[in-house]
């Protein structure tokens, strides 16, 4: 396939899926919530590389936003998405309204486990079930062989890898790096929210988790190099400190010593909104 189709309804995506599917083709999946830059290119590179034809699904997920959070401010823009995923080589976009996704609400909830404690999940109460709603919903619709997330989501990655295991899922979950501006902010679709003296300061989240990492290397208390990561970012932005912590990756317990990786994950508050960013340390050697 070289065009783009683009589908609005899960009975015609399923039936040109199956079509596919006969032929033997395999299938990549990339969800997303648009507004595309280069972190999600990047997903479609992997999955483009790896399978015959590839998914992309666009839809803001009213399900995992909470009360007064970004759902109406979240950035959209269908025709430049639609440009961008052609140019990537994407083959078949899924942009469903919500009421073709949750045309009636039946009342059954999915609950993630303790991975959901921390990080966004303490903040985000509820934000977790919503994901997990619209992911097993999508995965369910789509069928893929491999389904496309990246790192710079780790809490969500972590709790989706989780959820495949112990569920069953028939798709194998592949871990994308996070893609970074040249001044090592993480790309996120929510970075247009920045004001120009925000956006200038932001990479100082980066810097502060890269200090964070070597702070890891030289043994330091986990409170403690916590709290420096915080005093970086207070120092050389103007964001609010939502959380940082340090925990076992992927487990995302506080208790980190049989593990072999770790995380730093933190979330600023800006003026408009809210960035999280994380970095992964290996514990070993
Ligand atoms: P979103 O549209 O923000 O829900 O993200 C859709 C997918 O793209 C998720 O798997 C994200 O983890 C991934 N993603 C978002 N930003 C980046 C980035 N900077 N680098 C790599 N993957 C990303």
């Amino acid at each position: 396939m070289a065009k783009l189709t683009i589908i609005h309804t899960i009975q015609e995506l399923q039936a040109l899926l199956d079509r596919n599917k006969r032929q033997g083709q395999t299938v990549g999946f990339v969800p997303t919530m648009g507004f595309l830059h280069e972190g999600h290119l990047s997903l479609v590179e992997h999955a483009r590389k790896q399978n015959d034809v590839v998914v992309m699904s666009i839809f803001v997920n009213p399900a995992q936003f909470g009360p007064g959070e970004d759902f109406d401010a979240y950035p959209r823009d269908a025709e430049r998405d639609a440009g961008l995923a052609t140019e990537a080589g994407v083959d078949i976009l899924f942009m469903p309204t919500p009421e073709e996704m949750y045309p009636q609400e039946g009342g059954i909830r999915i609950l993630p486990g303790s991975q959901a404690a921390e990080l966004c999940g303490a903040s985000r109460p509820g934000h977790f079930d919503g994901v997990l709603k619209v992911v097993l919903k999508l995965f369910n619709i789509v069928d893929p062989d491999h389904s496309y997330f990246g790192m710079k989501d780790a809490q969500q990655l972590a709790i989706i890898e989780t959820f495949v295991r112990d569920f069953n899922l028939r798709t194998t979950i592949v871990r994308v790096p996070t893609v970074r501006e040249q001044d090592g902010l993480a790309k996120s679709s929510r970075n247009v929210h920045l004001s120009e003296d925000e956006r200038k300061e932001a990479p100082a989240i980066q810097q502060a988790l890269q200090k964070g990492a070597r702070l890891v290397a030289e043994g330091l208390p986990i409170d403690e190099i916590e709290q420096q990561v915080s005093d970086y970012i207070v120092a050389n932005s103007s964001g609010s400190i939502d959380y940082v912590s340090l925990l076992a990756y992927p487990a995302l317990t506080k208790a980190i010593d049989n593990t072999s990786e770790v995380i730093i994950a933190c979330a600023v508050k800006f003026e408009k909104t809210r960035l999280i960013d994380n970095i992964i340390i290996s514990t070993k050697g």
